[in-house]
């Protein structure tokens, strides 16, 4: 049987595991942690803006299991908030252990506590993964979703320390770039002054420390906004995040929480003492980052170089997806990007074309204007996302963006891709 191999399990690697798994593929996911879908843990949000559109092309195309999981989960639908509409936020106490037994039931394995340290090539072609332990594990092809978060050298020069993110590093040992020990260079995403990387756009606060108005309100509607006193707002810290869909004025001068489980708070960080000069915050607590109060993660150091069927560049048999693929930012840009590539992995697997997604699905041309954009200066400073900023003006110019469910499914099947990543190919 042909084995795909995949290195992190986030929301890329766990939809890549699902295609390559339909298509036929044995699959392994390899996690450094002791826990499935990465940021995922930590995230929440769906279905925002063009987010909408895009999970309704997925599901047409056949990944509907992982949006299955997320509309299940959701503590709330059809929620608004600044710059945002039609959100469903899902349960992030809860994601993680579903996507566990959902991997489980389709028969994939999963390897936790399983870093990827190196890689054995033959020619242009990776034989097997070395892990952190000695262990080695072999595959005929190999998907890469390692994210860009990380390691915490990252966050130390380039953010303001190890903020004790959901990944863990110290406990469970540094990212480390597959493709580049396959021999390719990663590109570093870009800020707007030019420096390296971004920080991660949101902390959570652990709800039981807020008053009890802000955490009723907060379950009640999904979201609550309470306006910041004039000495604690920082516009500098909208430029530094990578969320670009969010650095709007509203998230400077409020505080806006999401209900995701925990209170999703929509800024990189916040200083503790600040926080709680607000009414209701006298005794806020952070869940995550653990140093929220000071800092956050770092990412976009490290995407690898790719083409539009998801293969890198100069690897015979490595493909990329989520923020290794791109400047991506979001879930539902890995689940987009991860499906593709699973399913990729069973053609090269079969020696069939690889699929490449239409520019006229906004999933299609995410992946293709995200790969022509970071050539350019400008587009290195840039994120790509469904929910906002330049790709979904993008996608409203191009009259991508929709939510009629019937509209969605039609032009998959005009592209005669209905139900694609269903099919069996080996
Ligand atoms: C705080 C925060 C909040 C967010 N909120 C949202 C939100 O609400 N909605 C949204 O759409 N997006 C959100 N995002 C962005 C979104 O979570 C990410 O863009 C997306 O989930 C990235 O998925 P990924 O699979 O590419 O990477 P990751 O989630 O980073 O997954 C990579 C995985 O690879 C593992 N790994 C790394 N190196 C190795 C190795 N050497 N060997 C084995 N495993 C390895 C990691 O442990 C990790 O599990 C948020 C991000 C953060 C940080």
């Amino acid at each position: 049987m042909y084995r795909t191999v995949i290195i992190g399990g986030g929301w890329a690697g766990c939809s890549a595991a699902i295609s390559a798994k339909k298509a036929g593929s044995e699959v392994v996911i390899l996690e450094k942690t002791d826990m499935l879908l990465g940021l995922g843990n930590v995230g929440g949000i769906m279905r925002n803006n063009g987010r909408f559109t895009a999970a309704e092309e997925n599901i047409a195309l056949g990944a509907s299991e992982v949006f299955e999981l997320t509309d299940s989960l959701s503590r709330h639908v059809n929620i608004d908030f600044p710059g945002h509409k039609h959100a469903s936020l899902y349960d992030v106490t809860k994601i993680e252990g579903h996507m566990r037994r959902l991997l489980k039931d389709m028969g994939i394995e999963v390897m936790l506590m399983s870093r990827a340290v190196d890689v054995e090539m033959s020619g242009r072609s990776i034989e097997k993964i070395l892990l952190a332990d000695g262990r080695e594990v072999e595959g005929d092809v190999f998907m890469e979703g390692t994210g860009s978060t990380g390691p915490m050298g990252n966050c130390l020069e380039y953010g303001n320390g190890c903020s004790m993110c959901i990944l863990r590093c110290p406990a469970f040992g540094p990212r480390v770039s597959i493709s580049q020990r396959a021999g390719v260079p990663d590109i570093m995403g870009r800020r707007k002054d030019g420096g390296f990387g971004a920080f991660s756009g949101s902390c959570k606060l652990d709800k039981n420390s807020l008053s009890r108005e802000v955490r009723e309100d907060l379950e009640r509607d999904g979201v609550k906004i309470v306006p910041l006193p004039l000495e604690c707002i920082n516009r500098g810290k909208l430029d530094m995040k990578v969320c670009q869909q969010y650095a709007l004025d509203e998230f400077a001068e409020n505080i806006v929480l999401l209900d995701t489980g925990h209170a999703k708070l929509m800024t990189p960080f916040f200083p503790l003492e600040q926080l709680r000069m607000v009414k209701g915050f006298e005794n806020a607590k952070y869940v995550d980052p653990y140093a929220g109060g000071k800092g956050n993660s770092i990412r976009y150091l490290s995407v690898a170089e790719r083409n539009n069927s998801m293969k890198v560049k100069n690897v015979d048999n490595l493909l990329c997806a989520g923020e290794k693929s791109g400047l991506f930012v979001g879930h539902t840009e890995a689940i987009t990007t991860g499906s593709l590539a699973g399913h990729n992995c069973a053609r090269h697997l079969k020696g069939l074309k690889p699929l490449e997604l239409p520019v006229n699905l906004a999933a299609g041309d995410l992946i293709s204007y995200a790969n022509e954009k970071i050539k350019t200066e400008e587009g290195m400073k840039t994120r790509y996302t469904f929910a906002g900023a330049e790709f979904f003006e993008r996608m409203i110019e191009k009259g991508l963006y929709t939510t009629s469910k019937s509209d969605i499914r039609k032009r998959v099947e005009r592209m005669d891709l209905l139900g694609i990543y269903d099919q069996k190919i080996i």
